[in-house]
């Protein structure tokens, strides 16, 4: 570009002076002459030709453009069919059932190119211009699978609004308060929690009965019986109820205990258990697994809703990171994230995200100014003596202190 600019202006200034010896020659001046009328000339028959160049460069640059736009046309029409076969490939490969992307006839095709290649690119830049288009071509293939997903916005526009027992809903126009103990230990403790719930506007308790603990000596919960106290007490304020489930032989003796089934973060990819849940009416809440993205989380969400069960609500709780001073680390931005990939209600843990009790307001109004449907906190009548997670449970005062900041602030609908 610059090499063309340049050498047009040298082949001016020569032209010009050509044509000044030329008239000095032809008038008989001297050359050097400095009369004022050979001078008047000389600017008028200058300023002549550079405009005249102007008109003829400018005329030959709107022609180089104008290829330019040509050739950006062809490619556009060339890259699009190119796409549109990749395509017709990749439908021939479903069938086939092998997968779409082959490294060896990436390779081949790479290498077929750069034999080809006459410059003016080196071969580097050949390989990476064709590997942009070629990834190009396979993320559009991707897009499509996307598209075909159940939980994908894609595949239903409206936010799915689950409705649950004494008309509470989740991901309609009211937010969602989630909370009770870790885990279920006594009926004296979960009937204390009820009533504080009950007494503070909550329609929804939860409570663990089948504890996923790191160690296996700690408490493992109640089992069947903790689910059995969790449903009495609930009934006896007026509750709904929600409770992990870690065994899919499990699920059909919980169901008569809890309105929610919960699927914990480390049975994110339990495929057989989320199959097991897809299977059964009952609105389910699935957490992110621990190092989950949130294309594993929506592929995990999907796993239920593909075995027919669409009543599936997404929670996240925190993913492990290198940060010491949360337990994890709430990721915000699976909030807005989820709510624009699916239309499945989105809910936030602070509890377990943070484990910590001094962060929980900002959390949940930061949760909640994101686009979250709702949020979930453990709250134990004596944190201090809790079975699990005794550092993190807010005590019942601590409860209504958080429930009430949350709601001033405006952003609990
Ligand atoms: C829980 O909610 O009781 C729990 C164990 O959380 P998570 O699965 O997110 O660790
Ligand atoms: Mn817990």
């Amino acid at each position: 570009m610059c090499r063309e600019a340049r050498a047009p202006r040298y082949r001016v200034k020569d032209r010009v002076n050509l044509l000044f010896m030329e008239i000095d020659s032809k008038l008989g001046w001297y050359h050097g002459s400095s009369s004022l009328a050979a001078g008047g000339l000389f600017a008028f028959t200058k300023s002549h030709l550079k405009k005249e160049w102007k008109v003829m460069s400018n005329v030959e640059l709107d022609g180089l453009r104008g290829r330019l736009d040509q050739i950006n046309d062809q490619l556009l029409a060339l890259i699009s069919e190119r796409a549109q076969i990749v395509q017709q490939i990749g439908v021939v490969k479903e069938k086939q059932g092998v997968p779409k992307f082959d490294p060896e006839r990436e390779k081949q095709m790479l290498e077929r190119l750069v034999d080809a290649n006459k410059g003016p690119f080196t071969s580097a830049t050949i390989r990476s211009l064709f590997k942009q288009i070629f990834q190009a071509s396979l993320d559009l293939q991707s897009d499509e699978h996307k598209k075909a997903l159940l939980v994908s916005r894609k595949s239903h526009k409206e936010d799915t609004v689950i409705v649950l027992p004494g008309d509470v809903t989740v991901g309609g126009l009211s937010s969602l308060m989630v909370a009770g103990p870790c885990s279920v230990e006594s009926e004296l403790q979960t009937r204390t929690v009820a009533a504080a719930l009950q007494k503070a506007g909550v329609r929804v308790m939860r409570g663990g009965a089948f504890k996923p603990r790191t160690s296996p000596y700690d408490f493992q919960g109640l089992g069947m019986d903790g689910l059995r106290i969790l449903r009495e007490a609930a009934n006896e304020y007026g509750l709904l109820t929600i409770s992990e489930i870690v065994d899919p032989g499990h699920i059909e003796p919980a169901i008569e205990y809890v309105d929610i089934i919960q699927i914990g973060a480390r049975n994110m990819h339990n495929f057989e258990l989320l199959k097991a849940v897809g299977e059964v009416n009952k609105p389910v809440l699935l957490k992110r697994g621990l190092a989950a993205t949130l294309e594993e989380f929506l592929h995990a969400a999907e796993y239920i809703m593909s075995r027919g069960n669409t009543q599936v609500m997404l929670i996240e709780r925190g993913i492990r990171t290198y940060e010491k001073w949360t337990r994890n680390t709430l990721d915000i931005s699976a909030v807005p994230i989820l709510k624009q990939e699916s239309h499945l209600p989105v809910l936030v843990d602070v509890t377990h995200s943070t484990g910590r009790k001094d962060i929980l307001v900002p959390c949940a109004k930061a949760a909640l100014a994101a686009g979250a449907d709702g949020i979930m906190v453990e709250v134990h009548p004596d944190p201090a003596t809790a079975l699990s997670d005794a550092a993190q449970q807010l005590n019942i005062d601590e409860f209504n202190t958080f429930f009430n900041d949350v709601k001033a602030s405006g952003l609990y609908r």
